[in-house]
């Protein structure tokens, strides 16, 4: 492979496209549980878990057996109105068999998680037609929130950098500011005090745009893509009562914390609330075959199967909705999650990680925040501590130290001032301790 192929012909996703860029490119060749090898070989344990989705390890036999089964019997079958296949309906009743506790009674599926946040936002509108009140368009969603790629998703994103190229954008998409302990504009530090300042933003905002014209409420249980910002554990339950005061439906997208990267098997159960519209992708194939999934509960599913007129059609779905090969690998992934414990594990292995890395803050000048749940966790870098001023990324100290830990064999992502860690769910204590031990390290030579 030479550097003309690398760099010329693929644009890389979420990167620069400059005619003079040249930023340094790993290139993988193999995966094996827990770690990864580079085209020479190196071997580097695999703490971003893929793109926070090889929950159960890289090449798990058993996966790849029931992809190759399927393979045999049916690669390829549409699941539109009048055809299905076998593990389409498996999976379905699979989902609605772990979700139950949430109420959960029907399944789209789609190709990750950009698919299954647009099927959200699309689904909800069509509820609120179903049910009688069309004039239930607008989404709340959070500051620093990330929902993927897509239209819907850019629009509803909390990162303006998502936007800046694509505008414009959908209408009637409403910031709200993140429950963040670590930086929020009303400068508190005490969870409850922030729990009360989000909710009355929350309920001013509603009663600014009317109820009546608002369809959902959107967001991620632990946000990721924004830097792992882990909302009081009182903030969930207080979003559950507003939503149930105006009507408003509540969405958890949990395209990462879904299948337990928090320590529980769904984000939004580990802060006891049931959504009504889940958003799920990454770990429910751990990243063997593209997939992902919305489910609705009673209330959406009754609403839209009862709908009058057209309300009830769903004129919705890719050619790869429920994708044999994907359903197949879900399945097996599922069996994996389930008989492994790996919710369990992640709760465990992470507070003993995030225990490991806690003291780095008290260690070094430019980690300002450690924070995290479960398996996903962030250190992040500041120019000056007591202000806690982020450090400016355009400095690239994050990438620096992203790049000193893969040399030492530990590959943690750098994202703008952040270092991100989300490996594995089979991750175990003794490689726990070798990530905290490596990103120590890296930062030591900064
Ligand atoms: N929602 C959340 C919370 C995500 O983190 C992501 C991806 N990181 C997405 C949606 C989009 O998923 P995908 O990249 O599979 O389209």
């Amino acid at each position: 492979m030479n550097d003309q192929q690398r760099q010329k012909r693929f644009w890389h996703p979420m990167g620069s496209a400059a005619a003079g860029h040249c930023g340094s490119t790993v290139v993988i060749a193999r995966g094996d549980g827990n770690y990864i090898f580079d085209i020479e070989g190196h071997r580097t344990l695999d703490a971003v878990g893929g793109l926070w989705n090889v929950n159960v390890g890289h090449n798990r036999p058993e996966v790849k057996s029931a992809i190759a089964r399927q393979m045999d019997e049916l690669s390829y079958c549409q699941t539109f109105d009048g055809v299905a296949h076998p593990r389409v309906y498996e999976l379905a009743d699979r989902l609605c068999a772990m979700f139950k506790q949430e109420d959960m009674q029907r399944v789209m599926f789609g190709s990750g998680g950009s698919d299954a946040v647009e099927t959200a936002l699309k689904m909800a509108r069509q509820y609120w037609i179903a049910a009688g009140e069309p004039a239930r368009t607008k989404f709340l969603s959070l500051r620093n929130g990330y929902h993927g790629v897509h239209f819907g998703g850019t629009s509803i994103g909390g990162s303006g950098v998502f936007q800046y190229n694509h505008g414009p954008l959908l209408p009637g998409c409403v910031l709200l500011d993140t429950p963040w302990l670590y930086r929020n504009p009303w400068r508190c530090q005490d969870p409850d005090e922030l729990v009360a300042h989000c909710i009355g933003q929350m309920e001013e905002t509603i009663a600014f745009h009317g109820a009546h014209t608002i369809a959902a409420f959107i967001a991620e249980p632990v946000q990721g893509a924004g830097g792992v910002i882990v909302p009081p554990a009182a903030y969930w339950d207080s979003v559950r009562r507003v939503c149930d005061r105006s009507g408003i439906l509540l969405i958890a997208d949990e395209v990462v914390t879904g299948f337990g990267r928090t320590g529980s098997m769904l984000g939004s159960r580990g802060f006891g609330v049931a959504p009504d519209i889940l958003c799920l992708a990454k770990g429910i194939s751990a990243g063997y075959v593209p997939l992902g999934a919305t489910m609705f509960n009673h209330r959406v599913a009754h609403a839209i199967e009862n709908g009058d007129g057209f309300s009830h059609t769903i004129m919705h779905g890719y050619t790869y909705s429920g994708h044999p090969l994907a359903c197949a690998a879900a399945l097996a992934v599922l069996d994996i999650v389930e008989r492994e414990a790996l919710p369990a594990n992640a709760g465990r292995v992470g507070q003993h990680l995030f225990e490991r890395l806690l003291p780095l803050k008290r260690e070094f000048e430019t980690v300002g925040d450690v924070r995290g749940k479960g398996l996903m966790l962030a250190l992040e870098l500041v120019a000056d501590k007591a202000g806690r001023t982020p450090l400016d990324s355009a400095e690239g100290v994050a990438a620096r130290i992203a790049e000193t830990a893969r040399k030492r064999g530990v590959f943690v992502r750098a994202m703008t001032n952040k270092i991100v860690i989300s490996p594995p769910l089979t991750l175990t204590l003794d490689e726990a301790d070798v990530i905290a031990r490596t990103l120590r390290e890296a930062l030591q030579t900064e």
